[in-house]
């Protein structure tokens, strides 16, 4: 979260309720209010809110039915919910436990209770939200690591899949990275692969595109909807703006600066294949450049290769 103001979504089919918790709430956040479980889902996907309070009894979609919506969209699923309700009994409180909301403000709204729990809720959030986003990032250049990787091959295989698309994928491995280790010593292989990833992430452009430390000196891109020619041009872009950087490297066998090897492979997804094996055809390719001189893309087309 940045400056910004935190954004709450209030739902209440009753606008007066609506009126007192923006009195309550002030003027510390950015409030937004429907009257209706239905067009608070919408508003909530919209705009992603930091909490939603919602009323429980609503006409048509009540309290525990917008819940259960919240939570089965990935879009609104990791917006805390409070319920806000006159039914305080302990079932009722099971109840919308096991609906998902994190926590319950009785009817009349006390303002201070409403303010203090939602200051609480607010800042679990942004801490949760911290945990999730370091998980998906590697810890030395800042790009996206190899779960995240993982979880966006996954998913984009599916994408590609359903709109009969092709999906690219290329490894690619600094060409010896450990002379340059032992040659400049740790710290300047640490300095290069940060800047090195940070010059293969500006040659993406597209918001699907995606590049991941992979492990030590490799790096793994994906292009969805990009077919071979593309992909290659853009494998060309990557390896040509690395040599560019002209980071020395004395030791290294194809110049004298760091360069990159890259295996491409590229299919239209379908269950005849799984993400592993479109890896594993980049990672092969990838050993054929290292193999007939490094400093190079070797590519397959699984698609035509059959
Ligand atoms: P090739 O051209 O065949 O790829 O040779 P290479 O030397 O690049 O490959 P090799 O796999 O033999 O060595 C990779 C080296 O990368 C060895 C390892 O110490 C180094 N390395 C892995 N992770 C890091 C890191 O986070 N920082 C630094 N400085 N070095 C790392
Ligand atoms: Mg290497
Ligand atoms: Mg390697």
């Amino acid at each position: 979260m940045t400056d910004r103001l935190p954004m709450i979504l209030a739902i209440d089919d009753t606008p007066a309720n609506l009126l007192t918790i923006g009195k309550a709430l002030g003027s510390a956040f950015d409030l937004q209010v429907a009257t209706s479980g239905l067009t608070g889902l919408a508003l909530a996907m919209e705009s992603t809110p930091d909490l939603i309070l919602l009323d429980v009894m609503m006409p048509d979609m009540d309290g525990y039915e917008t819940c259960r919506c919240l939570l089965a969209n990935p879009v609104t699923r990791d917006i805390p919910v409070i319920f806000i309700t006159a039914q305080n009994s302990p079932d009722d409180e099971t109840q919308g436990l096991e609906a998902g909301v994190v926590d319950f403000i009785s009817k009349p709204v006390n303002p201070s209770v409403l303010r203090a729990r939602v200051r609480t809720h607010l800042t679990m959030k942004r801490m949760a939200d911290q945990l999730r986003s370091m998980a998906l990032i590697d810890g030395l250049t800042g790009i996206a690591n190899r779960r995240c990787l993982d979880e966006a091959l996954a998913s984009e295989w599916r994408a590609c899949q359903r709109a009969c698309l092709p999906l690219a994928l290329a490894m690619i491995d600094i060409d010896h990275f450990k002379r340059l280790n032992d040659t400049y010593g740790h710290p300047v292989g640490d300095t290069c692969l940060v800047t090195v990833a940070s010059a293969l992430k500006a040659c993406l452009g597209r918001s699907h595109d995606l590049i991941a430390r992979y492990g030590g000196e490799e790096f793994l891109c994906l292009l969805p909807g990009t077919e071979l020619a593309g992909a290659l041009s853009k494998a060309e872009e990557l390896r040509q703006s690395v040599q560019d950087l002209g980071i020395p490297n004395e030791g290294a066998s194809a110049a004298p600066v760091v360069t990159l090897s890259i295996g491409m492979a590229v299919v239209i997804p379908s269950a005849a294949m799984t993400p592993r094996q479109l890896v594993d055809s980049a990672d092969g390719q990838l050993y054929e450049a290292k193999r007939t001189g490094r400093n190079r893309i070797c590519c397959i087309d699984l698609h035509q290769a059959g």
